[in-house]
């Protein structure tokens, strides 16, 4: 009986022998209880541990976050409406580096709803020129006047919100 070679059994299922174990803790698994993940196979224990890593914010990065994206998309508004057709071209490095930036912020630590909030924040900052592009038309200014201004803000408030939040949400892909 002792000249059998040792074999592993399914820590789920002790009667099911199997050649497999979790990449992550080790734990011998059939393939029923394994789920194949990008590295390796896993139990399935391991795999919802990992999923809870991704909601790792803690409560001061939603602030720390909303702020950065705010701030920095405010500035690059200010800039955008300097720049004419270029921000065409500038738009999207803007929303590249505020969403590097949080990142920065962030170091790895990352949630959904964070992300969420973060891309919602660099909209609002990206909105003050544009109110005051609206409220010059109270004051006389003619439409025609903030036409172009008025559409790359427009231009860059959409690519800014939409950069920073699948910047951000490619962390998640890791
Ligand atoms: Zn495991
Ligand atoms: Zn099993």
């Amino acid at each position: 009986m002792t000249d059998t070679p040792p074999t592993l059994t399914c820590a789920n299922h002790p009667t099911v022998e199997t050649g497999l174990r979790c990449k992550s803790c080790e734990k011998p698994i059939c393939p029923k209880c394994a789920v194949l993940t990008p590295t390796g196979y896993r139990c399935k224990e391991c795999v919802r541990g990992h999923q809870r890593m991704f909601e790792t914010a803690e409560w001061y990065d939603y602030p720390l976050a909303m702020a950065v994206a705010g701030i920095l998309s405010f500035l690059g508004s200010l800039i955008i409406g300097r720049l004419g057709f270029l921000a065409l071209f500038v738009a999207p490095i803007a929303g590249v580096i505020i969403g590097e930036a949080v990142r920065l912020v962030l170091r790895r630590r990352r949630a959904r709803r964070l992300f969420q909030l973060t891309a919602a924040a660099a909209a609002v900052g990206s909105l003050i020129p544009i109110l005051l592009l609206l409220s010059s038309l109270l004051m006389g200014a003619s439409f025609m006047g903030i036409l172009f201004s008025l559409l790359w803000q427009s231009y860059y408030t959409a690519m800014v919100t939409s950069t920073v939040y699948y910047r951000l949400g490619g962390i998640q892909i890791k």
